[in-house]
């Protein structure tokens, strides 16, 4: 029997974007980038055939109007729940469990409290470079109207922080940033989704091929 684990790390992830609104073009590149193959997600039945998920920046409340109105919610959930997901900006917000300023429906996966537009509109889009936990230096965040993390749980490990604040985060399969990495060169931020999809797919190979044993 052919090794499903090995193959499975190795082979080329499938990493949809959730493309009905915001940047996901700029995402799709990144991926491309990173090792993955990019599959534009518009509607819920294309979720079927991704391995993870990357939801990009945008307006949060454009996204949920969409999403509602198209039936896709209840899909999404359900991705979310269990498989790598990976949210920029009006993603993380909708990701969190509990969204403030002002109070708005989310997906809920993400262990945290996100304050949306927590900046001020004057000095709302900035570039910074900061020190991250991703091996290879400091790490240029594009910042754009973006959300803070003013809480997270214990499951939460925060990769980079912003004035004390986390602003990239990972809880087992799902990742988040408050700022925009698909607008710099950078491919680190990209890459570790990509490693996370990939662990994701050995493991759940491994286990697949466990029950299969224990019912042969
Ligand atoms: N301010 C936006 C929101 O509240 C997020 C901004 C972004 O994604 N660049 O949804």
């Amino acid at each position: 029997m052919p090794n499903t684990t090995q193959a499975q790390g190795t082979a080329t992830p499938r990493i949809g974007v959730l493309a009905i609104q915001g940047d996901y073009d700029a995402h799709a590149q990144a991926l491309r980038e990173a090792g993955a193959e990019p599959v534009l997600v518009r509607k819920p039945e294309e979720l079927a055939g991704v391995d993870g998920l990357i939801i990009p920046g945008g307006e949060s409340t454009t996204f949920l109007k969409f999403l509602e109105r198209d039936g896709f919610l209840g899909s999404l959930q359900e991705f979310v729940r269990s498989k790598p997901t990976f949210g920029t900006c009006a993603g993380c917000i909708l990701l969190a469990t509990e969204v403030r300023h002002p109070a708005q429906a989310s997906l809920g996966v993400l262990d945290a409290t996100v304050e949306r537009n927590a900046y001020g509109r004057q000095i709302d889009s900035t570039i910074q470079t900061g020190e991250t936990r991703l091996p290879g230096g400091p790490l240029e965040m594009v910042y754009i109207r973006a959300p803070r993390v003013a809480r997270i749980g214990d499951g939460v490990r925060v990769l980079a922080e912003r004035d004390g604040f986390p602003v990239l985060v990972e809880q087992g399969h799902i990742m988040a940033a408050t700022f925009h990495p698909e607008l710099s060169e950078d491919r680190r931020v990209h890459r570790r989704f990509v490693e996370l999809v990939r662990d994701w797919m050995a493991r759940a190979s491994e286990s697949n091929r466990q029950s299969d044993s224990k019912t042969s």
